[in-house]
């Protein structure tokens, strides 16, 4: 892995890929600032060696362009966190563009326009990738969260550059934090699968099957496997058409010697609110007319006990409905239980979506010892996919 450490960036002009993907409010205020701060350290660190930045994301998904998603409503704010003053151009390639980009100086930053105004960028567009490449003399990869597409400015742009490539710092941590998990993990090595349906994380499920001793599996997921077993799961969600499929997996699991370990109770509400009733049931007797939404106390205490244990723990999707505060004591004591661990010297990686969001919302985010920034490209990599934007890097 080439990293920022193997270029020599003084007097160049690096091109960073930086994933400035952030959410905005309907008044264009970003309400998580976490990429930007994220991207920091890759940009000081090529500055304080006396190059140039020229800066490249997308935002959003427009169809063409459409202002409120164009870079220019959100440079102050990006020259706030990134604690210097950040240039702007209102297009990424082109006369203008190029111009802007030739005549940077040492230690100045350029953010490009949203590359997504041009049809290109998605399309992995040849000629427009080597148009980008043309800004700078190096190309840095820190965008984590767009690493598994295979887009002109993640991907193709980097076929354009020989030995002057490398992954951002970010990147770095990244790649090597699932590492950690799903390469050389110390055993016993634990996922915890959670989330809404067994059908989105079948691939994730048989892969990580290869790489762990251990597997809680939560959430919504559980009821197709209770389903399958012979229980009741009142209107609990269940995946009726994967119940063959969840039979299997826990043969396999078997096979490969994997511990699996389902919730024991649940906590049921009499509807799909926070407001609703709530009663405790046996996982495979809930009631008719109860639907499961969090986990209940027995399985906490479970859950526990084998996280406690383990020595490397990956954790994916909530253990319950955590957006709902009356269902979300499961996913809290989960985060607990992972931060004692974490405290005790083991690895922790929370990835991909809803665990981060809800780690987030329970401030949990410093107990953890990796909080990964992409949502896809995470779950793509736990899947053993090898990222287009990182097979390029390495080539
Ligand atoms: P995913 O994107 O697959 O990780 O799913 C995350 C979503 O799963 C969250 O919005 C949770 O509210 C939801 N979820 C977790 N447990 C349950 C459950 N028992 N029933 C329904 N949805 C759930």
């Amino acid at each position: 892995m080439r990293t920022l450490k193997d270029i020599n960036f003084e007097g160049q002009r690096a091109i960073v890929r930086v994933d400035f993907n952030v959410p905005l409010d309907k008044d264009l205020q970003i309400t998580d600032i976490t990429r930007i701060k994220a991207a920091k350290p890759t940009i000081d660190y090529i500055l304080s060696k006396g190059g140039s930045c020229v800066l490249l994301s997308h935002l959003g998904r427009p169809n063409g362009f459409e202002q409120s998603l164009s870079f220019q409503n959100i440079i102050d704010k990006v020259s706030e966190i990134l604690e210097t003053k950040v240039q702007f151009c209102k297009t990424s390639i082109g006369p203008i563009a190029q111009t802007k980009a030739d005549s940077l100086m040492p230690g100045e930053v350029l953010l490009m326009e949203n590359l997504r105004f041009n049809a290109e960028e998605t399309e992995g567009d040849v000629v427009f990738s080597e148009r980008l490449s043309k800004l700078g003399t190096i190309f840095v990869n820190d965008a984590f969260g767009t690493a598994h597409r295979p887009h002109a400015s993640t991907t193709i742009i980097a076929n354009f550059f020989q030995n002057n490539k490398c992954f951002g710092s970010l990147l770095e941590k990244e790649v090597l934090a699932i590492d950690k998990v799903i390469k050389d993990g110390t055993p016993p090595i634990l996922a915890i699968l959670g989330g809404a349906k067994v059908s989105t994380k079948i691939t994730i499920i048989e892969s990580l099957l290869e790489k762990v001793n251990h597997l809680i599996i939560g959430g919504g997921m559980v009821y197709t496997f209770t389903k399958a077993l012979g229980g009741k799961v009142g209107n609990s969600i269940c995946e009726l058409d994967y119940c063959d499929y969840a039979l299997d997996l826990i043969d396999k699991a078997k096979q490969k010697n994997v511990k699996l370990h389902f919730p024991i109770d649940v906590v049921a509400g009499n509807s799909f609110s926070n407001e609703a009733k709530q009663k405790i049931f046996d996982v495979m007797k809930i009631g008719t007319g109860w639907e499961a939404l969090d986990a209940g106390p027995k399985s906490i205490k479970r859950f526990h006990d084998v996280i406690i244990k383990c020595k490397t723990i990956l954790w994916n999707g909530p253990l319950g409905v955590f957006e709902f505060p009356n269902f979300s004591a499961g996913t809290i004591a989960a985060g607990k239980s992972i931060a004692e661990a974490t405290i005790n010297g083991s690895f922790s990686l929370v990835g991909g979506g809803d665990s981060v969001a809800a780690v987030k919302k329970f401030k949990m985010d410093n107990d953890m010892s990796y909080i990964s920034t992409g949502g896809g490209a995470m779950l793509e990599s736990l899947e053993g996919k090898t990222l287009p934007g990182i097979a390029a890097l390495n080539q």
